[in-house]
């Protein structure tokens, strides 16, 4: 990037961050004055576009409050006349995996445009390799920013090996198409453009309609091309750590096509096979080194081995992928984790203006020239409360007023609204980037696992797990994978948490015989013990029994996520669901237990 657009891309976000205020009331405007006249509008504000009268009349909705309207629009009758008045393009398919089913966001010509700015913007603001690579010192300006002043040549600084996956369209019987926001991105002709020079990945692999083939492919060109990669990544941290362990599980293979050029039978896609006449040739003193790199014993900083010139991992490391961080520090040997953007099917959201900073410690800054949002105060309380969450999710609540994007209160947990429909995430407001709030992402708000009248969030969830899984690490052992599950099959019901857990050290130590059965259990209690109130309490009374962690041997999660992918998620999109909610999913697990253990005595009380 010359330092021209790099400088222009700083005052851009200097002005829309100064003036958000105004930025988000002429998008509130320009949303009513467009389609106040359209059906769903229309029934709450009876043609006037006053933004006092929206705030109070349209309600807040979940997304299956708007899928009637939307369906009817993918059926056939004019969007125009329904929801919005602008052509739509499309829609946008949500991957559907970490909060429930899919969703369907209609698109239009300029929202794609705003979407696609998002990546552009990130890829701006990345870090300059040359202070990763000295890190004492990194020069700041004034955004506060270590950030690259010519990350834009990148043909001296290096490719990407990101591990990207398209998603076949599916045609709506309107005709439209519905597509992963990460496919439609994949697809433009600016990405394309520079994918040969700046990916290891060819367009082919990325739209290989065999995810394992893709998956093959890539790594295999990445492992090729390892003296130019300087990024590894994917979308989320769950497929950077799939990709590695592909190649724990393939090395081999991999290097003998590597060794003799020649791509493996089973590699049956045309295109893949097409790219890989045009990459592969034998190379021996290559397969030989990454041999004797695979064939060691542990396999952490492997990454480090593999692709000795990178610089970071480039994933998004929060939320729920914050559970993947501690198994990818193991393979990356202290690489940088760095979390761009903080986006979903309904926008671009937010960016990472200090992308150094540790997943655990990351604040994303809201973009206010995208979407318009409102944000709806959730008290510590409400967030497990689940008559509040109905009551969230079907109207405004009568004493609980949304607040406009540069009104949010530092140190407050929001659920963000974008144009009156929730998201579904909840963030916490960290401080402010001149008049445009920071936040953290804290979790899912509809992902709740409940076996009696209680409910306990993504949020808490993820706390129970952080606290218990300290309990390992003095062991030597790291917890890979994790989610959830409430077992009403027996009176009283109990929770039960999957973990997949693997050594630290020896990589062939893989199936937990080891684990010390008083570990376990204390890591029940603790998980208890990190639990709310209601929680605590239904189980001094017997209302709920003690908590189960069930152990998977490895790869269960894996077999998980194939049959998610099998399913119709799109594979750059997956996210492990925190709770498990289909007959399926949990038998993918339960066929995979190898131990089990329960929380021995009742959680501490509060006094
Ligand atoms: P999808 O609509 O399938 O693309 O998924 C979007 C969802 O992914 C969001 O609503 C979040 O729950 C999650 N997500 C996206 N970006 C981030 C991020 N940076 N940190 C944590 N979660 C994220």
């Amino acid at each position: 990037m010359a330092t021209n657009d790099y400088e222009s891309v700083l005052k851009m976000l200097e002005e829309i961050t100064t003036n958000a205020r105004q930025i988000q009331e002429q998008l509130l405007d320009e949303i009513l004055r467009k389609n106040a006249e359209t059906e769903y509008l229309q029934g709450f504000l009876h043609d006037q576009t006053d933004k006092q009268l929206f705030k109070k009349n349209v309600p807040i909705v979940t997304y299956d409050h708007i899928k009637p309207y939307i369906d009817r629009i993918a059926n056939g009758k004019a969007s125009s006349d329904i929801l919005l008045v602008e052509p739509l393009i499309g829609f946008s398919l949500s991957s559907g995996t970490s909060g429930g089913q899919p969703k369907l966001i209609p698109i239009t010509a300029e929202s794609v445009n705003v979407t696609a700015a998002l990546g552009n913007l990130h890829l701006s603001l990345m870090i300059n390799s040359e202070e990763l690579l000295q890190q004492q010192s990194p020069k700041t300006n004034h955004f506060g920013l270590s950030i690259c002043r010519h990350f834009g040549d990148l043909s001296q600084v290096g490719k990407r090996m990101e591990l990207l996956f398209a998603k076949p369209d599916v045609e709506t019987p309107c005709g439209l198409k519905a597509s992963a926001v990460t496919t439609r991105a994949f697809k433009e002709s600016s990405f394309q453009a520079i994918l040969p020079k700046l990916y290891t990945s060819p367009y082919e692999t990325i739209f290989c309609p065999d995810t394992k083939q893709s998956t093959y492919c890539q790594l295999l060109f990445g492992l090729i091309q390892r003296d130019e990669v300087v990024v590894i990544g994917s979308i989320f941290a769950a497929t950077v750590l799939r990709g590695i362990k592909f190649i724990e599980n393939n090395w081999r293979e991999l290097c003998s096509n590597i060794k003799t050029g020649k791509i493996s039978d089973w590699i049956t896609d045309s295109g893949c096979r097409k790219a890989a006449s045009l990459i592969l040739k034998p190379n021996p003193k290559l397969a030989n080194l990454l041999e004797d790199i695979c064939s060691c014993k542990s396999w952490e900083g492997i990454v480090r081995k593999l692709w000795p010139r990178t610089k970071y991992i480039g994933t998004v490391c929060t939320g729920a992928m914050l559970q993947f961080t501690a198994e990818l520090e193991f393979y990356c040997g202290g690489l940088p984790l760095v979390s761009g953007f903080y986006a979903c099917s309904e926008g671009a959201i937010a960016i990472n203006l200090e992308p150094l900073s540790k997943p655990s410690d990351v604040s994303y800054t809201i973009l206010p020239n995208t979407v318009y949002y409102e944000f709806l105060p959730i008290k510590e309380d409400r967030v497990t409360d689940s008559q509040n969450q109905v009551q969230l999710h079907t109207s405004r609540h009568k004493d609980t007023e949304t607040v406009d994007l540069v009104n949010v209160k530092p140190g407050q947990c929001y659920e963000i609204l974008v144009t009156s429909p929730t998201v579904g995430d909840i963030i916490k407001v960290t401080g402010f980037h001149n008049n445009t709030p920071q936040f953290q992402f804290v979790g899912r708000q509809n992902v709740a696992l409940g076996v009696d009248m209680e409910r306990i969030s993504e949020a808490d969830i993820l706390k129970a797990v952080a606290e218990a899984k300290a309990l390992l690490e003095p062991l030597g052992l790291i917890l890979t994978e994790y989610t959830s599950y409430g077992d009403t099959s027996s009176a009283p019901g109990h929770y039960v948490i999957f973990w997949e857990i693997k050594p630290k050290k020896d990589n062939k130590n893989k199936n937990g015989k080891e684990l010390d059965p008083k570990v376990m259990e204390q890591c029940c209690s603790k998980m208890e013990d990190s639990l709310h109130f209601t929680y605590r309490m239904y189980r001094k009374e017997n209302i709920i029994a003690a908590l189960e962690i069930r152990v998977v041997k490895q790869g269960a999660f894996e077999a998980l996520l194939d049959y998610f992918v099998s399913n119709g998620a799109s594979l750059s999109q997956y996210k492990t669901p925190i709770c498990i909610k289909t007959k399926e999913a949990l038998n993918i697990l339960d066929s995979r237990v190898i131990a089990k253990f329960f929380s021995p005595r009742t959680p501490i009380q509060d006094n």
